[in-house]
């Protein structure tokens, strides 16, 4: 892919993201629950409930890209407890809008931050059209993040020889943003010690192509272009089949209704 074109969408009120979060699905207030994570409006998680039928509106699209974006996105739900149903006109937990922008960049809100958005306005764009060399990896990329999926190449463990002027730089030049964007979409994250990583995998389709101009002594390295092993086990985990869905605080009742008979208290 084209070095990298994801903007996350701004002003997010994070009180409204985390109601939104939490009544969709109780266990996103505690991403990390074995080291007891504090709880907290800015760390939480953005899932979906697991068996969910999200509904996804397309607005007037016609019905080849209609059936183009379900055949690349469904990819992501072969192995995970969620259903997508295309739905016509505006009305959707998902709304997407495909427009060719000024700079060809594209943007979802991450997971159910989507519920916070108004009615009357899309939750992703897809800036680029059906032709395009690139739109299966946005569209992959895109709802990557629809399903809560954040930046792989942010990840603490990435270790991208960046050239942290040249990125600014060039982000400036191609695609009008700020530093401070760039920092929030491209550069690496600091380690939140209230997450639970998964280990880092530089084939994700949300990893970025990282481009040698942007590096010290010109390192690159290709990011996904399909959907890597890697990602369809993290849906998979995060949506899993089979199991009925329990919210978290039952499973923590249980815990303690449980614990002292199967507890050593000396
Ligand atoms: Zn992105």
């Amino acid at each position: 892919m084209k070095i990298g074109t994801c903007s996350f969408p701004e002003s997010i009120d994070p009180i409204a993201s985390y109601e939104a979060a939490i009544s969709e699905r109780s266990d996103n207030a505690e991403p990390n629950t074995s080291k007891r994570a504090k709880r907290s409006v800015a760390v939480h998680t953005k899932f979906w409930k697991p068996g969910r039928i999200l509904k996804i509106a397309m607005y007037d699209e016609d019905q080849k890209t209609i059936d183009k974006v379900k055949s690349i996105a469904s990819k992501w739900i072969e192995y995970a407890n969620l259903k997508f149903e295309f739905v016509s006109g505006a009305e959707g937990d998902i709304r997407i809008k495909i427009e060719q922008t000024q700079y060809g960049d594209s943007y979802s809100y991450l997971g159910t931050d989507a519920l916070t958005r108004p009615p009357e306005k899309e939750t992703m764009q897809i800036g680029l059209p059906l032709e395009d060399d690139e739109f299966e990896f946005s569209v992959l990329h895109e709802f990557g993040h629809a399903l809560g999926l954040a930046h792989e190449h942010q990840h603490p463990d990435a270790d991208i020889p960046w050239d942290r002027e040249k990125v600014y730089a060039w982000y400036k030049e191609e695609f009008n943003l700020e530093r401070d964007q760039v920092d929030r979409d491209v550069l690496p994250l600091p380690r939140n010690t209230n997450y639970t990583y998964g280990d880092y995998d530089s084939l994700s389709i949300m990893h970025y192509d990282i481009d040698s101009r942007l590096t010290i002594n010109n390192w690159s390295h290709p990011g996904g272009s399909t959907l890597s092993r890697k990602d369809l086990e993290v849906v998979s985990k995060i949506y899993p089949h089979g199991t009925p869905y329990i919210p978290h605080s039952l499973i923590e009742l249980l815990n303690k209704i449980k614990a002292p008979f199967t507890g050593s208290s000396n």
